[in-house]
Order: structure tokens, then sequence, then C-alpha cells
């Protein structure tokens, strides 16, 4: 598998190209494989099959859709090794624990999940007043632009509502991890007629394909998972054409720990919570309120259990923790590590290291202000400030523009949950953080987004209404 050349599907086939562009596996420096260049004109032929592809897809039954997405999840079991060691290698997280296998055991489970939702009918008045019927119609073409962190999972999320309810879709990965996409949806083409999902691939420099998609006039919406930035300029593309928008987009989410919590009870849920996937996650914790009174136990617990957690090569069984995936995230975070070592104390980590391997780092004694505190790392240093009055902490924790997720710790979950209602964030957790089901509906409030994924409601979002009177 490893250095093999990865193919474009575009309506139902291999698409030759011309030009391709090197993925590296950020453990070794070395290249994983080669990726294809699409060009314009590519895109122009995978939004052409897509929107061939579409009427014909979106009058299939609604049976024999959700029968391809199980079909989907099953064929995604047999490879879910290959395509495990896939997203490790190109992305650089381990293959067990939290990692790749879970990653891709992930798309199954959710592949299942969607299978079993529809978007169904309402029927709102029947009778002699009249009937008002509301209707659930897809929309059309979709493009999908990922991220390079759950790669694999995330193209997985935008994919399959939308065929679900009926779409056709044209999905665009990050330059840093295009491979497990193109081999997803290489197994996606095995089950579905052609033209339903197509993938391009490029590395935004000879065409930003994401910008391109953003402008196109047969794309009717863009699902985009990636930085705010990104997504004010993806939102500002398609205003002109009322494109249908889903932003999943950056997050700052704080925990807020309570007096009460016993640390060492707390400490394994904390680590977790800020430094799942190297704190390369959107709805990671990435900033810890922890009042006074438990302040230095719960600093020494959290450094006692994350000192102890091994970091290497993901394809290695033995790594909990692999590299920083890219050189860019890497720069992004050091710089931010050093901003926070200049007024903080470092409790762990910070210092030299070889390669992408950046040390697991735990700064306490830093205050909204610092650039760790204010900007999102998403990386693995998470910045600690203590605090002495609980509005304090909200206040602060409020005080971002970002709102996707937060969390509250405490031994009463009922005060606990009086504080979580008051977080300005698209999910609250309660003693945990991060976990996402494929039933409850995700999303962020303020600068992290607009619309959620996921339940019903992410379904809902794939579909324009349309009302009949009659
Ligand atoms: P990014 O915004 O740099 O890139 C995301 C995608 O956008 C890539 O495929 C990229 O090629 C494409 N792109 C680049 N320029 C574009 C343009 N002008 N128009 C359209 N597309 C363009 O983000 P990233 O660095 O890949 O991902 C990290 C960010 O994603 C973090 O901020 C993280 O919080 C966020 N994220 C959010 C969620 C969520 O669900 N809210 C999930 C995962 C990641």
């Amino acid at each position: 598998m490893e250095n093999q050349e990865y193919a474009m599907f575009i309506d139902g086939a291999k698409h030759p190209v011309s030009e391709t562009f090197s993925v590296y596996n950020p453990a070794t420096g070395e290249i994983v494989g080669e990726a294809p260049q699409a060009s314009a004109a590519d895109l122009e032929t995978a939004v052409a099959a897509a929107k061939a592809a579409f009427p014909a897809w979106a009058a299939t039954p609604d049976a024999d859709r959700a029968a391809a997405c199980l079909a989907i999840a099953d064929k995604v079991d047999e490879h879910a090794e290959e395509l495990a060691r896939l997203i490790t290698m190109e992305q650089g997280k381990p293959l067990g624990g939290v990692g790749s296998r879970f990653e891709a055991g992930g798309i199954a489970a959710w592949a299942r999940y969607t299978s079993s939702i529809a978007a169904g009918e309402q029927t709102l008045a029947e009778g002699d007043g009249g009937n008002v019927a509301v209707h659930r119609k897809p929309i059309g073409v979709v493009g999908s632009i990922t991220p390079w962190n759950w790669p694999a999972l995330i193209a997985t999320w935008h994919i399959l509502p939308a065929i679900r309810t009926g779409n056709t879709v044209v999905v665009k990965p990050s330059p840093y991890t295009p491979l497990s996409t193109l081999l997803l949806v290489e197994l996606m083409n095995q089950v579905l007629p052609a033209g339903v999902v197509n993938v391009v691939t490029g590395d935004d420099k000879a065409a930003n394909l994401g910008a391109l998609m953003s402008a196109h006039k047969d794309v009717r919406k863009i699902i985009f998972t990636g930085s705010t930035a990104t997504g004010s300029k993806i939102a500002a593309t398609a205003a002109p054409m009322m494109k249908r928008l889903t932003l999943e987009l950056g997050g700052n989410d704080a925990g807020i720990v309570l007096p009460d919590v016993d640390p060492a009870a707390i400490a394994e849920g904390l680590f977790w919570a800020g430094f799942i996937n190297m704190g390369q996650t959107c709805a990671a914790m990435k900033r810890l309120y922890v009042h006074e009174d438990v302040y230095d136990a719960v600093c020494d617990a959290l450094v006692s259990y994350a000192a102890n957690i091994p970091m290497g090569n993901g394809l290695d069984e033995g790594s909990v923790m692999g590299p920083i995936a890219n050189r860019m995230q890497y720069d992004k975070v050091k710089a931010l590590a050093d901003a926070g070592a200049k007024e903080g104390r470092v409790l762990l980590g910070g210092g030299e290291h070889d390669g992408l391997f950046f040390p697991l780092t735990i700064i306490a004694d830093l205050d909204n202000g610092n650039p760790l505190v204010d900007e999102e790392q998403f990386g693995p240093v998470l910045p600690i400030i203590k605090y002495s009055d609980v509005e304090d902490a909200i206040a602060k924790a409020n005080a971002l523009e970002t709102g996707l997720g937060g969390s509250v710790w405490s031994s009463d979950t009922e005060a606990a949950k009086a504080v979580a209602q008051r977080l300005e964030c698209g999910t609250v957790w309660i003693n945990q953080h991060g976990m996402i089901r494929p039933d409850a509906p995700f999303g962020g409030t303020k600068m992290s987004g607009i619309g959620v994924e996921f339940g019903q409601e992410g379904l809902h979002a794939y579909t324009d209404i349309q009302t009949m009177i009659s």
C-alpha cells in the first residue's frame, strides 16, 4: 500500500491527471504517496458528473439510499485496517486508542446511523381547515471541503447525510491528508451509481479548488469544516448565489473545574479532553479554568497522568500520541507555546524535540490576554488559569468570539449543569469533554460556525423545505 499512486474518482471511474503532489508522513518525513493535482477543468468535470447524476439519485427510493449507506458501512469495515494505516501514515495519529482504527470504526458507525434516519415529512394541518404538508427535497450538488485532523471521518460526516437525502457530492480533502479520502471515495463508488460521489484533490497552489467550488454556480450547498478564517471567505464567496452553507469552524473550548472535584478522579478525563489527537480536534478543551481550592492538586494530577503517555510513530502499536500532523501546524503550536511560557509556569513539556513530535505541554498561571489562551492552539499545549469566583470563570470562558464546546467538572451534577447552561457554546459536557454522537446535533455558536451536523437536524441541513398547501 505504501507509496502507491492514488486516483480521483469522477463519474464512477478513475480520472487520470498528468500532475501529482506528494503527501508526507509527519512521523518520518517520508512520502506516503502521490495525490492527483486537479485543475480547474477537472473540477468542472466533477461538478458536471455530480449534476448529471443528481436527478436519478434524487428520484431513487428512500429505502435504496438507506441501503447504500449500509453497504458503504460494510465496505469500510472490510477495508478498515487499510484505511486506518493510511490515516496514520498521512495524518500521524496512532493506530490504537482514540486513533485511526477508532476513526475507521467511526466512519462505519456514522454510515449505519445515517442509514437509520430519514429526512421525513410533516403534516401541519389536515381536514376542513385545509391541508399543510412539509416536504424535504434534496438541494442538488453539494461541495464538501474538509480539514486534515480527522480527514476520513469528517468526509463521512459530510458525504453520508448528503447522499442519504438524495444529493450528489464533490468532496475536496485537505492537501495534507487527501489519500484516505481518495480510498474512502473509491470504496463508496463500489456501491453507488456513477457520479453520486466524486473527489478532487489539489495542493491549493495550482488551483484553489475549495475557492472554485465555493464560487461554482452548479454547487448548491457547501459543507465546510476548517478554520474560521477560511469559513468567512467561503461565506463571502457563496453569498451572491444564495448557496446553502454549513460551516463547522474553529473552537477555543473552555473547561471549568468547580471547587468540589476529586482531582485524581478527573485527571484522565481532563487529559483526553485537551490532548485527544494531539489537541488537533475542533472540540478539544483548549483552556482550563480551575478553582483556587483545588488548583495545585488538579495541576499535579493532570501532569502526572500526562507525563506517562508514550509518543512515537503511529504505526508502532505502543504509541499513544503521534506527531503534529504537518509543519504549518507545528509552527503555530510552537509560537503559541512560547507565548504561554513567557508569562506562565511550564509544568510539563516545552523545550527541544525531534521532528514534528511536539511534547505534551501544560502551562499554568496564565490568564485571558495571553495568546495561548485567546487563540486556538489546535495542538498539545494546554493553558491553565486559576480563578476564585465562578462568575469570573464564566465571564472569561465566554469572553472569546469562538463558541464550539465547553465543559464543567464537579461532583455535583446539578451545580455543574447550572454553570454549563451559561456557557456560550454549541455543545456543553459535564465531567467529560469532546464526546460526539451520530444522534446528537453538533455545531458552533458565534464565530465557530453556522448550522449543525448529525441527527435529524443535521440531515435536514441537506434539504430544502417545500410546503404543500391543499
Ligand atoms: P483550513 O481552513 O486551513 O482548511 C480547511 C480546508 O479548506 C482545506 O481543504 C483547504 O484546502 C480548504 N481551503 C483553503 N483555502 C480555501 C478557500 N479560500 N476557500 C475554500 N476552501 C479553502 O483548516 P485546517 O487547518 O485544515 O483545519 C483546522 C481548523 O479546522 C481548526 O480551526 C479546527 O478547529 C477546525 N475544525 C473544526 C471542526 C468543527 O466541526 N467545528 C472540526 C475539525 C476542525
